[in-house]
């Protein structure tokens, strides 16, 4: 099709063309800031009247993500669209790149979107994975090996930040877990001996160029990512693993634009893939003031056809989540964090997404924080938890 044919074009699309979005959330934000500081300028399609994207986009497109007539709209104005938001319609973005060049593809997005699907092109591509049988009926949890005891019941679509997983040690307790999440298809994964978690943010180009960011360590608070720290504490065996394994995921999807795939390091040191994001991640967003380019850059060259840029660290650097639960004090009134006092500790930029409700569990924003050194870099991140009142992550 000629459509195809010239969204596929390796062209590069000089700064001031318009670049696309679907999602109004914090990381089309901070895609439209990258994207616009070099130059070019995004619309933003969103339902929403007011999102953290659609306040700062040159233009907002507010109408469902499965409209036809905004779709085309959005391709026609545009010379290259991305997603923020994995579970747009795949056939949204099918129907976008008819016409326009679209990154990543409809085809890698719904792989994301499904973990048993996800899970064995994992396999495929030569990524291990937990031991793991889908679940689509209860008699599924009846013939499942007994090794995937104790385990996860997951979900298989729509899972963020820990929902949708019930945590379960027997098959009874699985049947009663899976008529809790009302018979939906899910995925019961056996539980792992973790030591750590890491995740690795690739961007691959449309020539099919890659670079890898270094390997974040990742911790979790209530199943909610907390902290993401770059040190050079993940030793350099683990961190190449995870990056072979990060490329040979995006090189198998024949992917184009940022993938995140987080990693579990087990106790006996090997590493397996615990999922992919198709798109920037809230591990990579240290990349925004420990490197020179960004995961959203990236994304943006990426789309404009552009080189893809450097993705060593500059220094030690960490990102440090910030809940809506920071704008309650222990009496449940509300209030404003300390931002002086975080902003006077040496090595701290403030991101906010500007969203209007902080509520409890909701990402309202983040820190990145970098030291000369590790132990500098610890110690400031200690300060910032002690001044913001959580516990020192
Ligand atoms: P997020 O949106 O934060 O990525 P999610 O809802 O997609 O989360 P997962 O990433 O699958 O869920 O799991 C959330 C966390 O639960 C993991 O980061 C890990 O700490 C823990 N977890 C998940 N699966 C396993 C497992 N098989 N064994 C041990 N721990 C696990
Ligand atoms: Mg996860």
């Amino acid at each position: 099709m000629a459509g195809q044919a010239a969204a596929s074009r390796n062209v590069m699309a000089n700064p001031g063309a318009w670049l696309g979005v679907l999602g109004g959330g914090q990381l089309g934000r901070m895609f439209c800031q990258s994207a616009q500081a070099m130059g070019y300028r995004v619309m933003v399609l969103d339902p929403a009247q007011s999102s953290p994207a659609g306040m700062v986009a040159d233009a907002h497109l507010c109408a469902a993500y499965d409209d036809a007539a905004a779709l085309d709209q959005l391709a026609a104005q545009c010379v290259a669209i991305t997603t923020e938001f994995e579970n747009v319609p795949a056939d949204s973005l099918r129907r976008l790149a008819m016409s326009c060049r679209t990154t990543p593809s409809g085809d890698a997005v719904a792989v994301a979107q499904d973990r048993t699907v996800e899970k064995s092109w994992l396999q495929a591509a030569q990524v291990p994975v937990a031991p793991h049988a889908a679940v689509l009926q209860m008699a599924d949890l009846d013939t499942c090996p007994d090794a995937l005891f104790p385990g996860i019941l997951k979900t298989a679509c729509l899972g963020y930040d820990g929902k949708g997983q019930v945590r379960v040690q027997t098959r009874a307790q699985a049947h009663a877990a899976f008529k809790a999440l009302k018979g939906v298809a899910c995925v019961l994964e056996a539980l792992q001996p973790l030591d750590y978690e890491i995740s690795v943010v690739v961007a691959r180009g449309l020539d099919g160029r890659t670079v890898t960011y270094p390997p974040s360590r990742n911790s979790h608070r209530d199943g909610i990512l907390a902290l993401s720290v770059v040190d050079g504490s993940v030793p350099a065996t683990v961190a190449d693993q995870a990056r072979q394994y990060a490329l040979r995921v995006a090189d198998h999807l024949d992917y184009h634009g940022i993938l995140c795939v987080e990693f579990f390091i087990l106790q006996d040191g090997s590493v397996i893939a615990n999922e992919i994001a198709p798109r920037p991640h809230n591990s990579g967003h240290y990349t925004q003031d420990g490197c020179l380019v960004s995961q959203f850059e990236q994304q943006a060259r990426i789309m404009a056809g552009l080189p893809l840029g450097v993705t060593d660290t500059l220094c030690p650097v960490a990102m440090l989540n910030l809940l809506g639960n920071l704008w309650f004090d222990a009496q449940g009134a509300q209030r404003e964090p300390d931002w002086a006092g975080v902003l006077e500790i040496p090595g701290t930029r403030l991101h906010l997404y500007a969203k209007t409700e902080a509520r409890l569990g909701r990402k309202m924003g983040h820190i990145n924080i970098i030291g000369a050194t590790a132990s500098q870099l610890r110690a400031r991140i200690g300060r910032v938890c002690s001044v913001l009142g959580l516990p020192d992550a």
